[in-house]
């Protein structure tokens, strides 16, 4: 499926592994930047409604949950030891404030993850995609 030519229309091959990036972590074909990468909240599609991009090479795994934790414990990390500081609250309490929060935070990020986990498996051709580029922009 995705020997099908690619006619570059309104939205053209990403410029840049950014910009392709950008269009997974929305949750949008990393290739046309238009059709949806999932069917369900974390299911991707088996091809881009847009451009049928064939997305059924993609083996994100368990990585968009390592990138969603790493994300997390990171950003709670300052906060725990603001709580654990400056204030005197019990074991109980602190998981009561941290885990709620972690919980949502990872699950906020998953989605987003993966995206941007396909968008850099199809940017680097990896797992069955067909590397396919615009021409290389010189980098400034
Ligand atoms: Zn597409």
């Amino acid at each position: 499926m995705s020997d099908t030519p690619f006619s570059s229309g309104t939205n053209p091959l990403p410029q840049s592994f950014r910009s392709a990036l950008a269009r997974g972590l929305r949750g949008h074909c990393p290739r046309c930047g238009e059709g949806s990468l999932f069917r369900k909240w974390l299911k991707p599609r088996d091809a881009c409604p847009s451009c049928a991009l064939d997305l059924r090479p993609q083996q994100a795994d368990d990585f968009p949950a390592y990138i969603a934790i790493f994300v997390t414990g990171h950003l709670l990390a300052p906060v725990i030891i603001l709580l654990a500081l400056d204030f005197a609250l019990t074991t109980l309490q602190m998981a009561a404030i941290i885990m709620p929060l972690a919980i949502a935070m990872i699950l906020f990020q998953l989605q987003p993850a993966k995206g941007a986990v396909i968008a850099m498996q199809w940017w680097n051709g990896m797992h069955g995609f067909k590397r396919e580029r615009a021409d290389e922009v010189a980098s400034p």
